[in-house]
This record gives C-alpha cells, structure tokens and sequence, in this order.
C-alpha cells in the first residue's frame, strides 16, 4: 500500500488497459488513443493550450518548460521553499539563465509580497519568467499561486511557469482562466498512472517566447511535439502502454468530475491531518497552507521516536510504505501521500496503522481511538 507521494497507486483499470502488446505509435488505432488523451488532457487542465506529453519523469517536463521558453542570460524569478523549488533553480543555474531565487523556510508558504515588489520595481520589464512550485511535495505545502500569478500579470512580460506536479488533479487550476502560461506535471502523482510520462501546457504567449529562445534542445524541442500531436503522434516512440494506461485513468477521472476530485482530496487532507492531531503528532505545514497531497509530520518534542522506526514498522507489519523527509529534513519528518487513487478506506487504514505501531514504540500521549474517532468525523463532512 503505498502512501507515498509519488509513485501513487494506479487502479486495475489503469494497469490491466496496459497490459497488452504495444501497437505502432503510426497506426490509426495509435491515433486515435492520442485524440482521445489529449482532449481530456485539454479538460483536466482547463485548457484550449497545447498539452505535450514527453517520455521522461517530471523532472525532464520541467527541463523541457524551461528550455523551451527561455535565453541564456534571461532573468527569471524561482520560488523556493523546498526540494523541488530549489530543484528548478539548478535547472535554470545550468543552462545559464540568470536565477534569482525567492525563497521562504521549509514548510512555510512563499511570501507573495516580494514577487509583487520585485515585479513591480522591474519597470524596464527584464523579468523573462516566474517559476512556481505550486505544491512543495518535500514539505507539504501549498502555495498560494493565485496571489503570485496575479502580480505576474500585472507585470505583463514575464511568462508564468507552473510546477503542478503534485497539485493538477488535486486542486482547482484553472489554467485559461487564470493564463498559466506553462503548466507541468507528471504521470506518477494525481494521473494515477506509472511513472515515465511528463506533460508540459503551452499558452499562445509561451509559443511566442519559443520563437526566440536560444537553448539547444533536440529530444525536448516542444515544437517537434506539437506539430507532430497535430496529426495525432510522437516525434518518437513514446511509452505506448503507458499513454493506454493514461486513457483509463483519464476516464474515470472524466467520470468523477474535477469539483469532485478536488472535493474529496479536501476530505481526505482534513481526515488525515485530524487523526494526525489526535495522535499528538506535530504537523510540519499549518492548516492554512495545508497541501491537499502529502502531509508531513513528525514525533512531537520531546519524544525520542525514531521517523526511520516508524516507517520500518508501518511496512513491516502493515505494508504501508510511508515517505521520510528530503535532504536536512531526512530522519526529521514523515510524509504521507494521499493524492491520486485514494479514498476513505485508505486513510482510515494508515491511520488506524500509525497508532498500533506507535503503542508498540511506547507513544502513549494519546488516548486509543480518538485517532479514529476524529477521522471518521471529518470524513463525514461532505461539504468544503
Ligand atoms: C515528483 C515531483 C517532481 C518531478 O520529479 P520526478 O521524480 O522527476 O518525476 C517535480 N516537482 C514536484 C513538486 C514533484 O512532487
């Protein structure tokens, strides 16, 4: 049972509409999946923007993002409050773009203040792009995009860049609505899909940018991929069962409707983050800007407790796999993903899990059951 936030489970649908010999990515039966895809592609991001799919994990969506877009030498702002933040600045750094990071302490939300000022004192309009890691994956927190976006488009020039990795398909982004101009994302989280495919969203104003973009790019070029989506296909084989796997999963979520995906990962946050409490665990991100995908904890002071124990014993008893912490936060925190495929049994589960292993480490600053108790409350709570 993986409880980590990403790779996330991917439903039997998903994996048994995978399970078949691999068909031509020329074929008419090819096509006609890649039509499919990209229209509820188009829907799940709100968008009329080209949706590219690249092979590669995230990471290599965030390098084509950048790559695309951008000069040598470009002035670009880089939100970072955690891993993944600062992950797009070495990215930036690397290809020789002129980074000037925004930062704000792990588990705390960027101050959207400063992206204002910074963007408002750039009259000569050097700022070539904001990038936003919407939610911080290694800390559990959910930045608060609309408000940064809003300075962006005040600015007018600067390309908005969106790291959705952990946020499409969990909350509410309205790409046209809010003119997200590059948005990314990645199979392995809310797609509810394996790892290996990376989407990339392209506004009209980003295909402007494009054209003048001096990068060197060839597997990433973003152009190859839209000309060749315009007939239905790939520039190169792509990872066929995986787009099959894609289809199902882009289904059920078509099925369920996007105010109800955000809906129940409301639900599922506010029951986890309950029965966390009631644990008397401290949480790492407050309520406010609480991600509605992973949530961090740790033991609180002055317990002893030992992260790595717990996780040891979560999988070892129950087959939980619950994630540990990223980079100084190692053997600091737990994370616990709930985005994708995931539901109420799921939470009660590790919930219900995490205190028998915890009576085991001799935790008892908590009264059995209340843990439960308040979940089960939350998650009858049907309304955000
Ligand atoms: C998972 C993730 C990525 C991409 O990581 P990969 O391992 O390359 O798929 C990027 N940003 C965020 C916020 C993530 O959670």
């Amino acid at each position: 049972m993986l409880m980590i936030p990403g790779p996330t489970s991917v439903p039997e649908e998903a994996l048994l509409t995978s399970a078949k010999h691999p068909i031509g990515h020329r074929s008419s039966e090819f096509s006609e999946i890649m039509m499919e895809v990209t229209q509820n592609l188009k829907w799940l991001h709100q968008t009329e923007n080209d949706v590219l799919m690249v092979t590669g994990s995230g990471t290599a969506a965030m390098e084509a993002a950048m790559i695309n877009f951008l000069s040598s030498g470009d002035r670009i702002l880089v939100g970072c409050n955690g891993k993944f933040g600062n992950r797009w600045a070495e990215v930036g750094k690397i290809f020789g773009l002129n980074v000037e990071t925004i930062t704000a302490p792990w588990g705390k939300p960027l101050d959207t203040e400063i992206f204002s000022q910074k963007l408002q004192a750039d009259i000569d309009r050097q700022i070539q792009a904001v990038i936003i890691t919407h939610n911080e994956t290694s800390t559990g927190v959910i930045n608060d995009l609309g408000s940064i976006n809003y300075s962006v488009k005040a600015h007018g020039k600067a390309l908005i860049i969106v790291d959705a990795v952990t946020s499409l398909g969990v909350v509410n982004i309205p790409v046209d609505a809010w003119g997200l101009d590059v948005v990314v994302s990645a199979s392995q989280k809310g797609y509810m899909v394996p790892p290996g495919l990376g989407f990339v969203s392209v506004s009209s104003k980003a295909w402007k940018a494009y054209e003048i973009a001096n990068l060197p790019k060839y597997y990433l070029d973003l152009n190859k991929y839209r000309q060749f989506a315009n007939q239905n296909t790939t520039p190169f084989t792509p990872p066929i069962n995986l787009i099959m796997a894609l289809q199902a999963s882009l289904r059920m979520m078509r099925k369920e409707g996007l105010s109800s995906i955000f809906a129940r990962h409301q639900r599922l946050m506010g029951a986890i983050r309950a029965g966390l409490k009631a644990l008397n665990l401290t949480l790492f991100a407050e309520d406010k800007w609480a991600s509605p995908s992973v949530t961090a904890f740790a033991p609180s002071a002055p317990s002893k407790l030992s992260v790595e124990e717990i996780r040891t014993l979560m999988s070892g008893h129950f087959n939980i796999i619950l994630a540990g912490g990223q980079d100084h936060l190692k053997s600091q925190i737990l994370r616990i993903g709930h985005l994708g495929f995931i539901c109420d049994r799921d939470i009660i589960t590790c919930i219900a899990a995490l205190e028998v292993v915890l009576s085991e480490l001799g935790w008892d600053k908590f009264s059995p059951g209340d843990a439960i108790s308040n979940v089960s409350t939350k998650l009858k709570e049907k309304d955000y």
